[in-house]
């Protein structure tokens, strides 16, 4: 028989989460699962009513435009002049998504291929290096060190020639780190200098507890090469509904509609009503989330450190990214955590090599469970 699975397949490993749902699947008892970063909080009434007025209206029962419609890209450019103070043009500088996953893994495809090299960083939301894989490009790891406060270290890039496309993904997941505004600057410059495109994945820049996390397109000649993902699922606990948006360069933007429109056919309209609705009316659910989880990450890293752990708060994200208490390998360890305490949490590892040591937490577990599993880590097995 030939080979089932085209060679690319091969360049990359099983999906971590899928993975770590099986382990889970074979534990017994009451596991407390930190693993995936899924809100466990419902979509705010409100948005799920507007989503509902959309979907009695027989217009939205058609294929939707490939940009998406243009109500929502102009809810989607009001929403980031208010956040940001940055205006874009949502003719062509706004493009509605199925979900920034989606967005991002197109975008890679669209720019990137066998003569490119695309840098990631390293740990980081797999999808970036796993597309850039399977569109035939190589990848450039980043690795994001404590030392450097999980900031790339833009110093140490190897910019070559083949250097196409440099993906940030600030507020961080996993390291929860937030760049200021002098670390874009940088990479702007540096894009500009060295013939690259940018990319920064904002999808966290709601869930943060200090200052506000800023955006890509703030520095002056960024949106000449530079897109920003912006999504629904984590403001708005809205991960099931797929939806989201990327902005800034046209160009870019024209280049993902491509495949876009040779792909899919956009999101459905009664998705991108309850997602106007979301970015119009939407800032007060962001803040209620915003206190739920520092109350969670509050209670847990107070919680860790009190068992000896070294672990820092975390100022945006719903993550906490933690320094393993005994040894080097994070596998060894999730799985010792699950086995003895049946609490699932994400190898850092799996995440890239440089996550090797640490774990991440989701915050995405009540604060009864969060106090319970501080106490089974407090218990010897
Ligand atoms: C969750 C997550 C996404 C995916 O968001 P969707 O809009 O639901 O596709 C993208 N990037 C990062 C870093 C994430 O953690």
């Amino acid at each position: 028989m030939k080979e089932l699975s085209a060679r690319r397949l091969g360049t990359v490993a099983p999906y971590l989460f899928a993975d770590l749902d099986i382990l889970k699947a074979r534990t017994p008892g009451d596991a407390i699962d930190f693993g995936v970063g899924d809100p466990d909080q419902p979509t705010p009434k409100p948005i799920v009513r507007a989503m509902n007025r959309a979907l009695a209206n027989p217009a939205n029962h058609h294929y939707p435009t490939y940009p998406g419609m243009l109500s929502a890209r102009i809810a989607a450019a009001e929403w980031y002049q208010r956040r940001f103070h940055v205006r874009l043009n949502p003719e062509t500088e706004v493009c509605m998504l199925l979900g920034s996953k989606e967005g991002i893994a197109h975008l890679v495809w669209a720019l990137a291929g066998p003569a490119d090299t695309v840098a990631v960083p390293d740990p980081s939301y797999m999808i970036y290096k796993h597309q850039t894989l399977f569109a035939g490009a190589r990848p450039l790891l980043m690795p994001l060190r404590a030392e450097n406060d999980f900031l790339v270290d833009l110093s140490s890039v190897k910019f070559g020639p083949r250097l196409k496309l440099m993906l940030l993904n600030y507020p961080n997941n996993p390291t929860a780190a937030v760049a200021p505004r002098d670390f874009y600057a940088e990479a702007v410059r540096l894009a500009h200098r060295h013939d690259f495109y940018l990319v920064n994945d904002n999808v966290y820049s709601e869930l943060y507890f200090g200052p506000r996390p800023a955006s890509l397109l703030e520095i002056p000649h960024a949106r000449e090469r530079a897109v920003e993902f912006h999504s629904l699922s984590k403001t708005y606990n809205m991960t099931g509904w797929r939806i989201g948006f990327v902005v800034g360069n046209a160009r870019m933007i024209q280049a993902l509609l491509k495949i876009k429109q040779n792909t899919d056919s956009g999101p459905f309209q009664a998705i991108q009503e309850a997602a106007i609705y979301a970015l119009k009316h939407g800032d007060r659910f962001a803040e209620a989330n915003r206190r739920l989880y520092r109350t969670r990450r509050d209670v847990l890293v107070a919680g860790l450190q009190r068992l000896g752990w070294k672990v820092r708060k975390p100022e945006a994200t719903f993550y906490v990214w933690a320094r393993i208490p005994r040894g080097n390998d994070s596998y060894a360890f999730t799985r010792e955590l699950l086995r003895c305490h049946q609490i699932l949490v994400t190898p850092g590892s799996g995440m890239g090599p440089s996550g090797e040591g640490y774990v991440r937490f989701a915050l995405t577990v009540p604060v009864p469970r969060i106090r319970e599993a501080i106490r089974r880590l407090g218990t010897r097995q």
